[in-house]
């Protein structure tokens, strides 16, 4: 057990496969290699993380986080 706080290090959009890994040097998003070229996948899409709504990066501390589970 580090810090509540947990972040991701790589995350995938799920519209257009562009995947991005967390930089801690820079404090951004990277966009990762494969096959030697970037994954950038559409620079049109409205990019739907994998990490969106399972993903928890605060620990539920005080146990009464307003989660809006959509259905
Ligand atoms: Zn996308």
């Amino acid at each position: 057990m580090t810090s509540p706080i947990d972040t991701p290090d790589e995350r995938v959009c799920e519209r257009c496969g562009r995947i991005e890994h967390w930089n801690d040097d820079t404090i951004t998003w990277n966009v990762a290699e494969q096959d030697e070229n970037p994954a950038i996948g559409s620079v049109y899409c409205i990019h739907e993380w994998d990490i969106n709504g399972a993903f928890v990066p605060v620990s539920d501390v005080d146990g009464d986080a307003d989660v809006d589970a959509k259905a």
